[in-house]
């Protein structure tokens, strides 16, 4: 089955924490602070995978989840970077931010990108010495890894889309004029799977070639699959419209044709707009004078018409050189530019997942975040406090512990540090 649409969960690493460590050695009696940084955690990183065609993979696996950074250590030394997590894409795949569906990212040239990045390591005890203060007892935790949903969206790259109803001959076009060779079949429900093919054209001239499966296949079925195809035509840079001009089963080419656009404008009015032309097919089936018709009801709307044999490749020539003529006209296939995040507000106190709440008199702070600044905090040394006092400003914790009521000689309770609030 083809799938081109999957949700998926990824995590960032942590980074690791700073290390609280004392030079020793021995006769040496006070050692400085030699505490290591943490490592950076690893970022999710995505990258196309020429191999892949679909997501099916992502059926299957929905959780991604990088490694955290080492913790510093002593002598300084700081903590291992974990390796970046990366994830395999077909070529064509956009990220989304599943939350607020904004464009991260479209995979669509060579280089990996970060989606999700990994938390910088916290800086050892090192860092914070100075002249006045040599043996601070703190230091830094890591900061946390991204972690989002991400809605991913596969939109092939070609430069020329065929459309038209199943069973039109979209499949023998693309198997005569590239080395593809997607199913072909005198039945319906045959192409459920986009195929691309790479049509090689004389002094070294190519271009991609995509047959989409037909468009009414999925509606006809009740399923919907109608116009879930449609996406991977968004990317087009020229549409190629076959249609039976032999009206075979009981059809009218001319209905059919003006069906199918349609069912294009429908889904996108841009994509009505896209450069299209007509290649009749089956003129073996048909008389000379319906396809002369049916030659001057499309060329009287302004398109060029191509009568083709597909099979026998009768006619195909001229289609494939006015493809190329045109394309070399056209802009090069669509990128998507990723959207700008959202302004930040101008200073960001961490004040995410912060709840305070009061009981008796109590105030609680908690976050997970805060639990783990608390836990590299050492109560006995004065200096440490302080570095904790400030923090607790910067973050916005006093101000939220402000926001719910504290007054003056209240108790604060932190983690099971319990202190009384001062202004
Ligand atoms: P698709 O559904 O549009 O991909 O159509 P296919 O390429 O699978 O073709 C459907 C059927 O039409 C197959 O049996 C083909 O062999 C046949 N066919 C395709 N082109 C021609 C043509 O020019 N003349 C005739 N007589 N049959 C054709
Ligand atoms: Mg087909």
């Amino acid at each position: 089955m083809f799938i081109d649409v999957a949700k998926i969960k990824i995590k960032a690493g942590d980074g690791g924490d700073g290390a609280v460590a004392f030079h020793r050695e021995k006769y040496v009696a006070a050692g400085g602070p030699d505490g290591g940084d943490g490592g950076r955690g690893g970022s999710v990183v995505f990258q196309v995978d020429e191999n892949l065609s679909t997501l099916a993979d992502f059926r299957y696996k929905r959780k991604y989840v990088a490694q955290r950074g080492e913790n510093g250590r002593g002598g300084r030394r700081a903590g291992k970077s974990a390796p970046d997590l990366v994830v395999r894409v077909p070529r064509g795949t956009l990220v989304k931010d599943a939350a607020t569906g904004r464009l991260l990212a479209d995979l669509s040239g060579e280089g990996p990108q970060v989606i999700a990045a990994g938390g910088r390591g916290g800086w050892g005890n090192t860092h914070f010495a100075t002249p006045t203060r040599q043996a601070p007892r703190f230091a830094k935790p890591g900061a946390p890894g991204q972690e989002l949903e991400v809605q991913l969206e596969l939109k092939l790259l070609a430069d020329v889309g065929l459309v038209g109803f199943p069973n039109v001959g979209k499949s023998t076009l693309v198997s005569v004029v590239s080395e593809a060779k997607p199913n072909i079949a005198d039945y319906h429900f045959t192409t459920l799977t986009p195929v691309l093919g790479v049509v090689r054209m004389q002094e070294g001239a190519s271009f991609v070639m995509a047959d989409i499966p037909g468009l009414i296949e999925g509606a006809w079925q009740g399923q919907g699959l109608g116009h879930q195809f449609l996406r991977h035509v968004e990317r087009c840079r020229l549409l190629v419209h076959v249609v039976d001009v032999s009206g075979g089963e009981g059809r009218d080419p001319r209905e059919d044709f003006h069906i199918i656009n349609e069912e294009l404008r429908k889904f996108d009015p841009e994509l009505a707009q896209r450069p299209m032309l007509v290649a009749g097919n089956k003129c073996d089936l048909a008389s000379d004078e319906t396809v002369a018709d049916f030659q001057s009801f499309v060329e009287g709307q302004g398109y060029r018409f191509f009568p083709i044999m597909a099979p026998i490749r009768h006619g195909v020539d001229p289609l494939l050189d006015a493809i190329l003529g045109q394309l070399s006209q056209l802009p090069p296939i669509r990128r998507f530019q990723p959207a700008p995040p959202p302004a930040a507000p101008e200073k960001a106190p961490r004040r995410e997942q912060l709840e305070v709440s009061q009981e008796g008199g109590v105030y609680r702070a908690t976050a997970p975040w805060l639990e783990k600044e608390l836990s590299a905090i050492d109560v006995e040394d004065s200096e440490s406090l302080q570095y904790m006092q400030r923090m607790l400003v910067q973050s916005g914790v006093i101000d939220a512990l402000r926001e719910a009521g504290v007054q003056e000689g209240d108790t604060v309770d932190l983690y099971g540090m319990e202190f009384d609030f001062v202004e």
